[in-house]
C-alpha cells in the first residue's frame, strides 16, 4: 500500500518526537511492505516565524492532498503575546476545522511495566484502559461571540460554550460504535446541573443510546469525573465529553498512568485523519533531547489502524512499545529515582527495533 502522509513537526519538543515517530513508522512500513510518501510541512510557531501565518496554505493543502496527517505540537511562550488569530493554537484549531475532525480519540492504558510510574497506588491504576472520546470542533474553543472589550481596567471578556444536536448525535455514535468494540461502557461527562449546553448534551446522548441497548450507558458532572479518574479509573471505558472538559480530562489521564507524554490521540470524521500526541510543546525540556517520543509513536499505530485500518501494522508497534517498557527502558519522564533513562531518540531506536525483532511473528 502507498501510505501519503503530510508531518507537521511543529514548535518545542514536536519535532523531536516526529523524527522518532517516522523512524518507528519507517521500520513497520519495510517490514510490511508498504510505501511511504511523506511531506514535512511547518505549522504553529515555526509556519508564524517563517511566513506570518500558523498554517501556511501550502501546509493546509499539503494536508488535504495527503490520507493522513501526523502533528508533534505547537505553541511556546515566544507566541503568547502575539494576537489571538496568529497564536499557534489557533492554526492548530482551524486545522482541526478545515479537516473535520469532530471526533478525537485519546486512549489512556497503564502499561504493565509502568504501574509503578504513575503517582497512583499501583493496584489502583492497575488494569487502567480507557479511551477519551472528546468532541473537537464545537464548545467554548469554537463558539461565538468571543470577544474581549472595554476600556483598560473595565474590560470584559467573553467566551461561548455552543453545542448543536448534531454536533452532538455524531461525537456520541462515535463514542458508542467504540465501545460496543471494547467493553460496552459509555461514561457520558457533562456539567447538566449548571449549563444549558450540558443538559442539551445528555438529553442527545439518551437519545443516541436508544440504537445501542447492548451499550451501558451513564452520565457524570465533570467535577465528579475528575475525582472518579483518579480514585477508580479502572473501572472507565469509553469516556464521552465536549471539547475542553476532554482536553483537561485527558491531560490528567496522562499523569494517572504515569506520564503526559505517553498519551497518543487520533482525530477523525473528516477528510484527512489527524494524529498526534496529547502533549503540547513542552518548552521546559525542548532542545534537551529528553521529551518522551512514545506518545507520538503510538499516535503512528493510530494511524495505521484509523486511517489505513491496517490494524497488524498497529498492534506491531504497541507490542513494540510494550517490549521495550518491559526490558526497562525509561525515558526521564517515566523513570523512578535512580533508574537510568534513555533520550528521546534512544528509545525511538529502541522501539524501531522491536518492531523488526518481532517481524516474522507480525508479517
Ligand atoms: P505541555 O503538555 O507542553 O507540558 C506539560 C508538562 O508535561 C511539562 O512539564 C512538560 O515537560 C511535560 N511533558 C509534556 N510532554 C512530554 C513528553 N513527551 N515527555 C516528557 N515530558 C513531557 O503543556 P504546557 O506546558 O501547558 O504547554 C506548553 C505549550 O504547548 C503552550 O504553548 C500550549 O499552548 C501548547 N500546547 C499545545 C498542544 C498541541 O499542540 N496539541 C497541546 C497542549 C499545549
Amino acid at each position: 500500500m502507498l501510505l501519503k502522509l503530510t508531518i507537521l513537526p511543529g514548535d518545542g519538543i514536536g519535532p523531536e518526537v516526529t523524527d522518532e515517530a517516522v523512524r518507528v513508522l519507517e521500520s513497520v512500513t519495510d517490514i510490511f511492505g508498504h510505501q511511504l510518501e511523506v511531506a514535512r510541512k511547518p505549522v504553529g510557531g515555526a509556519a508564524l516565524a517563517a511566513s506570518n501565518d500558523p498554517l501556511p496554505d501550502d501546509t493546509l493543502l499539503c494536508c488535504l492532498a495527503s490520507q493522513a496527517v501526523l502533528l508533534g505540537a505547537v505553541g511556546g511562550p515566544a507566541f503568547d503575546h502575539v494576537p489571538a488569530a496568529k497564536r499557534p493554537e489557533a492554526g492548530l484549531l482551524r486545522l482541526r476545522r478545515e479537516l473535520g475532525v469532530f471526533a478525537n480519540l485519546r486512549p489512556a492504558v497503564c502499561f504493565p511495566a509502568l504501574v509503578d510510574a504513575s503517582p497512583l497506588r499501583a493496584e489502583i491504576v492497575h488494569r487502567t484502559d480507557i479511551v477519551i472520546v472528546r468532541e473537537l470542533l464545537g464548545g467554548i474553543y469554537f463558539g461565538q461571540p468571543r470577544s474581549t472589550e472595554g476600556p483598560a481596567g473595565y474590560r470584559v471578556a467573553i467566551d461561548t460554550m455552543r453545542y448543536a444536536e448534531d454536533e452532538i448525535e455524531r461525537i456520541a455514535r462515535v463514542a458508542f460504535e467504540l465501545a460496543r468494540r471494547r467493553r460496552r461502557k459509555v461514561t457520558s461527562v457533562d456539567k447538566a446541573n449548571v449549563l444549558d449546553s450540558s443538559r442539551l448534551w445528555r438529553e442527545v446522548v439518551n437519545r443516541v443510546a436508544g440504537s445501542y441497548p447492548d451499550v451501558k450507558l451513564s452520565h457524570t458532572y465533570v467535577d465528579s469525573a475528575a475525582m472518579a479518574l483518579v480514585a477508580r479509573p479502572a473501572e472507565f471505558d469509553v469516556m464521552l465529553t465536549e471539547n475542553m472538559f476532554g482536553d483537561i480530562l485527558s491531560d490528567q489521564a496522562g499523569g494517572v498512568v504515569g506520564s503526559l507524554g505517553m498519551l497518543a490521540s487520533a482525530s477523525i470524521g473528516g477528510k484527512v485523519g489527524l494524529y498526534e500526541p496529547v502533549h503540547g510543546s513542552a518548552p521546559d525540556i525542548a532542545g534537551r533531547g529528553i521529551a518522551n517520543p512514545l506518545g507520538g509513536i503510538l499516535s503512528i499505530a493510530l494511524l495505521l489502524r484509523h486511517s489505513f485500518r491496517l490494524e497488524a501494522e498497529a498492534r506491531s508497534i504497541e507490542s513494540a512499545v510494550n517490549a521495550v517498557l518491559n526490558e526497562g527502558c525509561r525515558t526521564a519522564d517515566l523513570a523512578r529515582y535512580g533508574q537510568p533513562t534513555l533520550t528521546t531518540s534512544e528509545m525511538g531506536k529502541k522501539v524501531s527495533q522491536a518492531v523488526k525483532q518481532h517481524a516474522p511473528a507480525v508479517a
